[in-house]
């Protein structure tokens, strides 16, 4: 958890509509995130809460509201998609690391390719990052000979390479055995409390207790809630919300 930055908020989500077909999957969700905070996302399976991140970094077009990336308005415009995709990191749920590149190369294949790094340059980072979450040993192992919660922690240090000023994460453990959860929320949580700015689908609520200043929680397109960690863990919790923590809990 950070010490939030009452300032203008780093990255700000504005009545964000989105339809597939006929289906309106998100419906008027604003969410703001300061520099630093961390701010956790939860809600039922189909809610809408991947297609919010992918609008965020334009995976997918939104088709109403506005997103604001440090004040500048980034809502679909072409122009802004390759700055967006550098300096906002996304992990997803199955990983998604380049099969044929080992752990220190996934890490080294955009600084060179996007930033024109050299590539000792690049080795070198990789070898930071590995050592960053947990893992230098496994430098030149490829991601078959990787366990999930290693290939999630490359994934995790792919994204960090590009220093990006917003970390999206798209429920990063949920495809993880029980026993490797921690060692990825472990490595999440450590960079949240270094001060990266973070938003994260989870259900993982341990972490949302450590680690997350607001909790969100989204219902068929809607954001239900929006809550300080205090208040949510407090008590203060919308009813919807808290018949879906019944359930997962
Ligand atoms: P969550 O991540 O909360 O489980 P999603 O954002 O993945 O929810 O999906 C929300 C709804 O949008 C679901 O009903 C899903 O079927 C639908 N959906 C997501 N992506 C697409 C797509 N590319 N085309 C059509 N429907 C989609
Ligand atoms: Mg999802």
């Amino acid at each position: 958890m950070a010490q939030t930055d009452k300032t203008k908020p780093l990255l700000e989500i504005i009545g964000v509509d989105k339809s597939f077909g006929s289906n309106r999957i998100l419906k008027n969700c604003s969410i703001n995130v300061q520099a630093k905070e961390t701010v956790v996302i939860i809600g039922p399976s189909g809610s809408g809460k991947s297609t919010l991140l992918r609008c965020v970094n334009q995976l997918d077009p939104a088709d109403g509201g506005n997103i604001f990336f440090e004040g500048r308005d980034v809502t679909n415009d072409p122009r802004t998609a390759p700055l967006l995709r550098r300096e906002i990191g996304m992990v997803f749920q199955n990983f998604e690391l380049f099969s044929h590149l080992t752990a220190a190369e996934n890490i080294m294949l955009a600084p060179m390719k996007v930033l024109g790094m050299s590539r000792h340059d690049a080795h070198d980072i990789a070898t930071a990052l590995l050592q960053k979450v947990r893992i230098p040993e496994r430098a030149d192992h490829f991601p078959d000979e990787l366990s999930g919660g290693q290939q999630q922690r490359v994934a995790i240090a792919r994204a960090l390479a590009m220093r990006p000023k917003v970390m999206l994460y798209d429920e990063p453990t949920s495809a993880l055995d029980p026993e490797m959860i921690r060692e990825v929320l472990d490595v999440m949580a450590e960079l949240s409390a270094e001060g990266m700015t973070s938003l994260v689908v989870t259900h993982e609520m341990g972490f949302a207790r450590q680690a997350a200043d607001r909790i969100v929680f989204m219902e068929a397109g809607e954001i239900i809630e929006n809550a300080s960690s205090t208040d949510f863990f407090g008590g203060v919790v919308h009813e919807r919300a808290r018949r879906f923590l019944d359930q997962i809990l």
